[in-house]
């Protein structure tokens, strides 16, 4: 239901959740965080309130400067652990607000191709369709454009790469998604609320497009892959 992401400077697991705690006026279930700590994925996912989720990571804390967060309104599958996000395979991390309509034919059609799937979420053949094609050759971001064309329905995402310290990618369709300019770091939330202890430079895509972010830069696609620019605005909201 909410959607962080920082590609920082500093650890992020905290910020994540300070973040997330700015979203928590939309409701939610269950909440976690994925970071990269030198290209190493880990993720960490509670039940309930964010405070379960603090007391996870102060019992194990996440090292890593990168990473991405998310509040969990259950729509596919009941709110446990398992089905919180980030959702990941050994490639990719996801998190995902909205609904993948088409989620059980391509949920079949990966589990024939051998992945081995872990939740009962629509969220999750998201994060098995990217690594489907990072598997048979595509970067990426070719791998997140690919995923995208086959998504249908209503969706807000961010994707995190292990081995890719420098590397953020986000989508929206029908959900919102904003990103945030800082000094030298960038952001995904979900709303200038989300991104305001961060940073009040914000740029807000449009339905259909997707989002690849460096430390230093952000290069915004639509939906037929052009590169765009979307206006950079000063948020009024403050931190
Ligand atoms: N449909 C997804 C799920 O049930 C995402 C729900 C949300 O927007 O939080 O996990």
């Amino acid at each position: 239901c909410g959607i962080v992401g920082i590609l920082g400077t500093k650890p992020v697991a905290s910020q994540l959740v300070d973040a997330l705690k700015r979203l928590e006026y939309r409701g939610y279930d269950s909440a976690g965080v994925a970071t990269l700590d030198h290209g190493v994925m880990g993720r960490r996912r509670a039940e309930g309130k964010l405070q379960a989720l603090e007391l996870k990571l102060k019992d194990e804390p996440l090292p890593g400067n990168a990473g991405i967060g998310h509040t969990r309104w259950a729509t596919h599958g009941k709110p446990t652990e398992s089905n919180a996000h980030p959702h990941a395979t050994d490639k990719v991390a996801v998190v995902h607000n909205g609904i993948i309509e088409n989620f059980r034919e391509l949920r079949d059609k990966l589990i024939a191709a051998g992945h081995k799937f872990a939740s009962e979420t629509d969220t999750e053949v998201v994060a098995h369709l990217v690594t489907d094609y990072m598997q048979k050759g595509k970067t990426p971001i070719d791998a997140v454009a690919a995923t995208l064309k086959e998504l249908r329905g209503a969706f807000a995402l961010a994707f995190l790469f292990a081995g890719e310290d420098d590397l953020l990618i986000g989508a929206r369709k029908g959900s919102p998604l904003a990103v945030g300019y800082g000094k030298g770091e960038m952001y995904l939330g979900s709303d200038a609320i989300a991104l305001s202890p961060f940073t009040d430079t914000i740029s807000y895509l449009d339905d259909g497009d997707w989002v690849v972010l460096t430390h230093t830069s952000a290069s915004v696609r639509d939906a037929q892959d052009r590169e765009v620019k979307r206006p950079i605005v000063k948020s009024s909201v403050s931190a």
